[in-house]
């Protein structure tokens, strides 16, 4: 199971944190930086979101905007199972 998956900066970082898919990372990680900027990006409105990709995508390409766009969707697709079960819960 992958630690701390590369920068510099991890050796300067003491916080440590859990990702969506349950690695823990240190703070500096790009891997906790990309989850936050989806989830950053999870809570504009569609339209917001999907400027959001454009603009990403004139700056860092398409594989890049991709990437995040996969990230995003993982995340929704989380957080939408998460209500349907908080839902069954209440309708027990
Ligand atoms: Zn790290």
């Amino acid at each position: 199971m992958p630690e701390c998956l590369g920068s510099h900066l991890c050796e300067l970082s003491t916080k440590k944190v859990t990702l969506e898919d349950g690695h823990t990372v240190c703070s500096a990680c790009p891997e906790f930086r990309e989850e936050c900027e989806a989830k950053r990006l999870l809570t504009y409105p569609i339209m917001d979101r999907n400027e959001g990709f454009r603009k990403r995508e004139q700056i860092r390409g398409k594989e890049a905007t991709d990437r995040l766009k996969a990230r995003v969707e993982a995340l929704r697709n989380k957080q939408a199972e998460q209500r349907r079960e908080k839902a069954q819960q209440w309708l027990r």
